[in-house]
C-alpha cells in the first residue's frame, strides 16, 4: 500500500493524512487453489478446492483460513477502515458484508469446521488424520461473500467493484503454526505463502474484469461471461470489475502489462510508467515472473494497494502522485509478492523496500524530475517533523522499527517508521557500504528469499553475506538509536 507520496511530502512537508480440472496442475510441491465462483452484483458465491502441500517441517491436525471479508461485517472488532477514512469510505452510509461458509469437505467427506479467531476471521478445518511434511490434503469449501458498499480493498463503489480477499485464504505458516491475521485498519494485515491458482469467474458480460493471473479462455452463455485464469507462485488473487473500464496494454519481457482505467487523460503515460517500472525492477533484481500485470485505476482511500500481478491505483491522485503510486505498487511485485514477509509483524521490510525502489527508479529516470538527493532530503524533513511533533504532542517518541502493526499508536507513527524511516535507512546503508556492496546485498536478499518469507534476520544476513559489515548499522536503525 502507499499512504504517503514523496510528491505530496515535497509540496506540503507533512504526511497527507497521510474448476475445471482441465487446466492441469502447478508443480508437485505447491499448494493449489481451484476457485470457481460467480458475481451476481452483490455477492461472490462459489467453491474453492485447496490442495494443500505441507512443505514445512511440522505436522498439522487442522488447516486455518483467513476470512478477510468478515472484517466488513456488522460488529467486527477490527474495523477495516480507520476513523480517519471512515466518512470517505462509507460515503453511502454504514453497511456491511462478510463471508458465509456453506460447506466444507476434507478428502471428499463432510468436515466439522468452525469459524473462530479473535474476530470471527478464521475458518478452522480439522483434518481426519495428522498431515506430515511433504503430504497433501484436499479441502473443498463452499462460500458466499457479500460485498459492502464501501471504498476499500473489498467492496462495491460507484465506479468499480474491488474484489480482493473475497475467498478463504490459507493462513501463512510461521514458526510451525498458522498465523491468524486480524484486519488492522493500519497497514496491510496480510501474510501468506505462495500458491498456484486456477480461477473460474462468471459475471454479467458487460463487466470488464481486471484479474491477477493470465486469462486462459472465455465462454459466453445467457448474457454471462465465464473467464478462466491461471497463475503460479502467487500470494493472492484479486479482481477489479467495471462497466466503465477501457484497457490498453503493452509487452515487457514476454509479460503482458495491462492498464485498466475509466478517467485518465494521460492513460498512455500511466501505462508507460508501469512498463518502465516493471522493466527497471526486473533488471535490478530478477525478471518479473508472471505472464500478466494489471494496473487498475479504482476508487481507494489510501494511494494504492498491491496484490500478486495486480495493483489498485487510487483514482483521485494528481498526475505526479499517481505515477509515484504506480511505481511503488509495481515495486511490491518484487517486495511483498516474490519476496514475502509477514506484513503485520515486519511491515518495514516490504514498505521500506518499495519506497526505496521508487527512489532508485527516479534516480535512473531523470525525466520524471526527481533526484535521489531531493527525495531523501524530503524524507528526512518528513521524518524530523514527525519526531518533533511526536516528542512535543505525544510526549513519547519511540523510533523502534521492529514493532508489529498494532504496536504503532497511530497511522502517522506507522507511516513514518515503516515507510519513511525505512526508506532513509536503505539510503544511509548505501552511503555507508557503497553502491557495490549495497546492490550486491539487496540482490542477494532477493535471490535468497524469492517465493519464501523474509525476516529482519534474513535481510541483515544477506547484506552480511554479500560482504557488507552492516549488522551494527541495521541494529541502530531498528532499535531506534540511529540519529537522522
Ligand atoms: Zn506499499
Amino acid at each position: 500500500m502507499l499512504r504517503r507520496t514523496f510528491v505530496a511530502s515535497a509540496l506540503a512537508l507533512f504526511i497527507v493524512a497521510v474448476f475445471p480440472t482441465s487446466f492441469g496442475c502447478g508443480n508437485g510441491k505447491s499448494t493449489l487453489y481451484r476457485i470457481d465462483c460467480e458475481f451476481d452484483g452483490e455477492s461472490v458465491c462459489g467453491k474453492e478446492t485447496v490442495d494443500f502441500f505441507n512443505d514445512t517441517d511440522n505436522a498439522f491436525n487442522e488447516l486455518k483460513f483467513n476470512l478477510f471479508a468478515n472484517a466488513f461485517r456488522h460488529g467486527a472488532k477490527y474495523a477495516p477502515i480507520s476513523e480517519q477514512y471512515r466518512y470517505q469510505a462509507y460515503k453511502w452510509g454504514e453497511n456491511y458484508g462478510g463471508t458465509e461458509i456453506t460447506d466444507v469437505m476434507v478428502g471428499g467427506e463432510q468436515a466439522e469446521y468452525s469459524v473462530g479467531g479473535e474476530d470471527a476471521n478464521i475458518l478452522v478445518v480439522p483434518l481426519k488424520k495428522e498431515l506430515f511434511p511433504n503430504e497433501r490434503v484436499t479441502v473443498e469449501i463452499g462460500f458466499k461473500t457479500k460485498l459492502a458498499k464501501v471504498v476499500a480493498r473489498t467492496g462495491i463503489n460507484d465506479d468499480t467493484v474491488n474484489l480482493a480477499n473475497f475467498y478463504p485464504v490459507l493462513c501463512g505458516v510461521e514458526n510451525g503454526a498458522f498465523y491468524e491475521c486480524n484486519y488492522y485498519a493500519n497497514g496491510d494485515p496480510f501474510f501468506s505463502d505462495t500458491a498456484d491458482y486456477r480461477v473460474t469467474f462468471t459475471r454479467d458480460k458487460d463487466l470488464v474484469v481486471a484479474a491477477s493471473g493470465e486469462l486462459v479462455s472465455e465462454t459466453e452463455s445467457n448474457g454471462k461471461l465465464t473467464s478462466r485464469y491461471t497463475i503460479n507462485s502467487a500470494r493472492s488473487f484479486a479482481f477489479v470489475l467495471s462497466e466503465k473500464f477501457k484497457v490498453i496494454s503493452d509487452e515487457i519481457d514476454g509479460s503482458e502489462i495491462l492498464y485498466y482505467y475509466y478517467d485518465d487523460a494521460s492513460a498512455e503515460e500511466s501505462l508507460a510508467t508501469a512498463c518502465s517500472a516493471l522493466e527497471f525492477f526486473g533488471d535490478e533484481w530478477g525478471r518479473y515472473p508472471y505472464k500478466s500485470y494489471s494496473v487498475v485505476q479504482t476508487p481507494f482511500v489510501q494511494g494504492g494497494m498491491e496484490f500478486t500481478a495486480l495493483s489498485y491505483i487510487c483514482a483521485d491522485l494528481e498526475s505526479a502522485a499517481y505515477k509515484e503510486v504506480i511505481i511503488h505498487e509495481t515495486a511490491h511485485q518484487w517486495w511483498q509478492t516474490v519476496v514475502g514477509n509477514n506484513e503485520i509483524t515486519h511491515p518495514f521490510i516490504d514498505e521500506g523496500l518499495a519506497e526505496y525502489s521508487v527512489v532508485l527508479f527516479y534516480e535512473a529516470h531523470p525525466e520524471y524530475g526527481f533526484t535521489r538527493d531531493s527525495l531523501i532530503k524530503s524524507a528526512e524533513q518528513t521524518y524530523k517533523l514527525f519526531c518533533s511533533v511526536y516528542a512535543k504532542v505525544v510526549g513519547n517518541l519511540d523510533t523502534t522499527m521492529t514493532r508489529s502493526v498494532p504496536e504503532y499508536s497511530s497511522e502517522y507513527e506507522y507511516v513514518n517508521l515503516a515507510y519513511v524511516k525505512a526508506c532513509i535507512m536503505f539510503d544511509y546503508l548505501r552511503q555507508t557500504v557503497g553502491d557495490d556492496l549495497f546492490f550486491a546485498g539487496l540482490k542477494r536478499f532477493y535471490d535468497e528469499n524469492a517465493f519464501k518469507i523474509a525476516t529482519p534476520e534474513s535481510l541483515i544476513g544477506a547484506f552480511e553475506r554479500a560482504g557488507a559489515n552492516s549488522n551494527g548499522f541495521f541494529e541502530s536503525f531498528l532499535n531506534g538509536k540511529a540519529i537522522i
